[in-house]
């Protein structure tokens, strides 16, 4: 039997800020992709998707959760308005990327 490890490991030369989003996304799968495919563990479930399963909505369910967990609503909303005129502020205060706190925005402004 192969023993999985419960680590995440970061690929390697990513940036601080690559870094918290890969493991945020990992943690979507651990949270919620358990039994994915049937049988799995959350430490398996965590290891098992990557760019190579390619299933679209279990990627886009784990960077829902990154994003969430990265950049909580109230805080976050409030955050990037008062730096509404120099969002990397609200970047520097979440450690994400530019790109990424805009999509946060972007959906949150739909809600
Ligand atoms: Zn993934």
């Amino acid at each position: 039997m192969t023993r999985i490890s419960n680590e995440i490991r970061v690929p390697w030369g990513s940036g601080i800020l690559r870094s918290n989003f890969f493991c945020a996304h990992q943690l979507g799968h651990y949270f919620l992709h358990s039994g994915k495919p049937a049988g799995t563990n959350p430490i398996q479930a965590m290891h098992y998707f990557n760019v190579e399963t390619d299933d679209l909505q279990v990627e886009q369910e784990a960077n829902f959760f990154a994003h969430c967990l990265l950049m909580p609503r109230e805080k976050f909303q409030k955050a990037y308005l008062e730096n509404y005129d120099y969002p990397l502020g609200a970047c520097s205060i979440f450690n994400v990327s530019l790109k990424l706190a805009q999509a946060r925005w972007e959906y949150l402004s739909k809600k």
